[in-house]
């Protein structure tokens, strides 16, 4: 058995076993691919200290700085079930898809989240070409241009509202014949004059001209007929799933959005079980918030299996 196991090898997970390995305890990763959604980012511009980075290149120095200690890395295998000790200071044990258990006295969740998809034709094309999911991360690129944000709940006005103030112009798409969005959010969004909204709008289509995206193809849900946009790129803001399925039934406590539900100490409800990154509770969805997040629960991990007899 493992001192520490880290479930999940994106930046939350990397730094929480650099952590732990430097505080002496044998430490695992288990993880289906390390990087986790890094893997999937082409710019990153926000990581600080350095102005410019891709995500391959990231995930590479994580996996050659958590390389530089003796961490146990599991990559391709998935986690399918948590069991926690029967009793305190026991080991805890995670059930992989090959049928195998990994077992350790503290645990750090960290499996991050997934964009949800639209699902229609062109998104998976131009992703990272026009399609994008992270205002945060993405808005400067489109500076001056025309987009499109789809989804009018409280993350697709946030980022109408963050993009109106970088990008030309922006059309906000919502499927149903109302924005959901919180009313100060809703009245903030409408001061823009470069914000067009347009409700009752099912996206049927991404397109593009073979290398970036061009524009967007609606369905009127009033009136039935079929519109085009032009446009320069399309954010997709239509929720962010935490990837937490496989903890059903564990005892864990999750929000009523399915994340670990941790305390500034990076807890879980289950003593010895520790979470990180964004499958949590924790908001703003960012690199360096996961790695910053990670080591927090690196060393409340160090901090509960200094002060916790082994059973
Ligand atoms: P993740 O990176 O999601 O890692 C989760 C890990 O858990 C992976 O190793 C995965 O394989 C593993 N895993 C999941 N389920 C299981 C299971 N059942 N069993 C075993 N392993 C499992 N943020 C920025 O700050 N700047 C950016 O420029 C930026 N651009 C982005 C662009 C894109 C396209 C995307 C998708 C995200 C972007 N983000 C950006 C967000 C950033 O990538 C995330 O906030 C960050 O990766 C979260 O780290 P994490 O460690 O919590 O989770």
């Amino acid at each position: 058995p493992f001192e520490v196991l880290v479930v999940g090898g994106g930046p939350a997970g990397a730094a929480a076993a650099i952590y732990t390995v430097r505080k002496g305890f044998s430490t695992g990763i288990a993880a289906e691919r390390f990087g986790g959604q890094l893997t999937d980012t082409m710019g990153i511009e926000n990581w600080i200290s350095t102005p410019y980075t891709e995500g391959p290149k990231l995930t590479a120095q994580m996996e050659q700085h958590v390389g530089e200690y003796p961490v146990d890395v599991m990559t391709r295998v998935s986690a399918e079930k948590l069991i926690p000790a029967s009793k305190p200071g026991g080991l805890h044990e995670i059930k992989l898809a090959t049928g195998a258990s990994l077992k350790a006295r503290s645990i750090i969740l960290s499996t991050g989240a997934r964009w949800r998809q639209l699902g229609v034709p062109g998104e998976e094309r131009y992703r990272n070409k026009g399609v994008a999911y992270c205002p945060h991360c993405d808005g400067p690129l489109y500076k001056g241009k025309r987009v499109a944000v789809i989804g009018g709940g409280n993350s697709g006005v946030e980022a109408a509202i963050d993009l109106a103030n970088i990008v030309g112009h922006v059309t906000l798409i919502e499927f149903d014949n109302a924005l959901r969005a919180d009313q100060v959010l809703q009245d903030k969004v409408a001061s823009f004059a470069n914000v067009e909204i347009i409700t009752s709008a099912q996206t049927t289509e991404i397109t593009g001209d073979g290398d970036t995206v061009s524009g967007l193809t609606y369905k009127d849900r009033e009136t039935g007929d079929t519109r085009t946009i032009e446009l320069d790129g399309v954010f997709v803001q239509i929720g962010l799933v935490p990837n937490t399925e496989w903890l059903a039934g564990s005892g864990i406590e999750l929000s009523p959005h399915g994340e670990i539900v941790i305390d500034d100490h990076a807890a879980t409800n289950v003593p010895g079980i520790f979470a990180a990154g964004d499958v949590t509770t924790v908001p703003y969805k960012q690199i360096i918030i996961a790695a910053g997040e990670g080591a927090k629960a690196g060393l409340s991990a160090f901090d509960y299996l200094i002060r916790t007899e082994p059973a």
